[in-house]
């Protein structure tokens, strides 16, 4: 390679474009052109442009409306007042979070419920977003990595990102005909995603399903990485809401929680990742890895820790106080899912989920399209949703309709879909 130098004063344009020499990661052109909440975004623009007497509900993005709950914004507040006086201000905290919340994880969302999950098992994270984006940073390229189809797109893209669109990547399908629930496949997978309560059909998997999954990793030696983002949402007892209350997952699950649905903290910014000591890998060269020293490792060297302010008010969640205002929370949005369940019923259409998710996963009526459903419910009832084909091949022909607006709101998106005539 020629190096290049400059010998004459090197005079460019700021916005003049030169041809680089260095590579980019391909694999990035290889994603869909668009993210699909833009797309969806831009309909509505242009929706909005040419009818702005419109009064358009928003049942499409899984984006909380409720303010964050009394408890957590005094605990805020009370943090923002410390970081004020010098004998309290914080600066660069644990990568892994503070001891005061990893012990309250620790002790509320485990041990209370019989599940041995120390606090150094416990990564605290700026949201699963990144939590479930990053994990691949630990795994090895020769993975064949699993993600149901449909799916939370994240954990596709960011395989994607990695690897490209390869055939290392396998898709399992989740339809009508399996309960929208993926397959125990008779051949070998390295790494698998699960995400129960599901984005987006609002599925859940109960103890024996879930333990057919441990069974099988535990057997093959692989990894499930157990994305539990809506478990607040389950009611029924029977369905687990932690993929380590099943025997064994310990030794072959990560699993992936953030405080964005329960506690209403999509914009705070705060999750937790649980990677339990027993989880290891076996290196190349033969010598057991543990997969919490690799995150460790992986954190403290590209993640400063979520702000002190944020990781007080997730310590609040676990207060009595907080618990009471984020079960209200919850049945909130809950009741809101019972009402589009209960008109959807009515109405003679098709759906799924809704139960012990905030998520319905609705049958396009009619055999429509997802995306001609998403226009003419746009057009004619002025009402928006997810269309299922963005989540993947296998939600083409479904609909995902959220439970995250306000009850008038959606008691009018009811009413609106009731009186359709289509
Ligand atoms: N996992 C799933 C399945 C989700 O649906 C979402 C958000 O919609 C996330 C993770 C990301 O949540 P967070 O706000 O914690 O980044």
């Amino acid at each position: 390679v020629q190096v290049v130098r400059f010998n004459q004063s090197f005079s460019i344009s700021f916005h003049q474009q030169i041809e680089y020499m260095f590579e980019i990661n391909e694999n990035y052109l290889q994603l869909n052109e668009s993210y699909l909440f833009s797309t969806i975004a831009k309909r509505i623009e242009k929706f909005s442009a040419s009818h702005p007497e419109a009064d358009i509900i928003r049942l499409g993005i899984g984006d909380v409306t409720l303010p964050l709950p009394p408890s957590v914004l005094q605990a805020m507040h009370n943090a923002v007042d410390e970081m004020g006086v010098k004998e309290t201000f914080r600066g660069y905290g644990p990568e892994q979070g503070y001891a005061f919340l990893r012990e309250k994880i620790s002790e509320v969302d485990f041990r209370q419920r019989g599940i041995d999950i120390s606090p150094g098992e416990i990564f605290v994270g700026d949201g699963s977003k990144s939590d479930t984006g990053n994990i691949g940073d630990i795994l090895g390229e020769g993975n064949v990595v699993a993600i149901t189809n449909p799916v939370y797109p994240v954990y596709l893209d960011t395989n994607i990102m990695r690897l490209g669109k390869s055939s290392q990547i396998v898709l399992l399908p989740c339809g009508e005909e399996n309960g929208f629930l993926p397959e125990i496949p008779s051949h070998h997978l390295d790494v698998i995603y699960l995400c129960y309560p599901n984005n987006p059909t609002g599925t859940v998997m109960n103890r024996e399903q879930l333990k057919q999954w441990v069974d099988y990793a535990l057997e093959n030696r692989s990894l499930i990485l157990f994305d539990a983002a809506y478990e607040a949402f389950i009611r029924d007892n029977e369905i687990p809401r932690s993929i380590y209350e099943i025997e064994g997952a310990a030794a072959c699950a990560i699993e992936f929680r953030s405080f964005s649905k329960n506690a209403g903290f999509t914009g705070l910014r705060c999750s937790y990742t649980v990677v339990p000591k027993v989880l290891t890998a076996r290196s190349a060269e033969g010598s057991n890895i543990s997969l919490n020293g690799l995150w460790n490792r992986r954190q403290s060297t590209k993640f400063n820790g979520t702000p002190y302010i944020v990781q007080k008010a997730a310590e609040a969640v676990y207060s009595p106080e907080g618990q009471q205002e984020v079960r209200e929370m919850v049945s909130y949005y809950m009741r809101n899912a019972e009402m589009i369940r209960e008109g959807l019923t009515e109405k003679g259409w098709t759906f799924f989920g809704g139960k012990d998710s905030p998520y319905i996963w609705l049958k396009c009526p009619g055999g429509m399209d997802s995306w001609t459903f998403f226009d003419r419910l746009l057009q004619e009832c002025h009402i928006v949703g997810t269309p299922g084909v963005g989540f993947g091949s296998k939600g083409e022909g479904y609909f995902r309709l959220t439970a995250f607006n306000s009850h008038e709101r959606t008691a009018e998106a009811v009413r609106r879909i009731k009186q359709w005539e289509y």
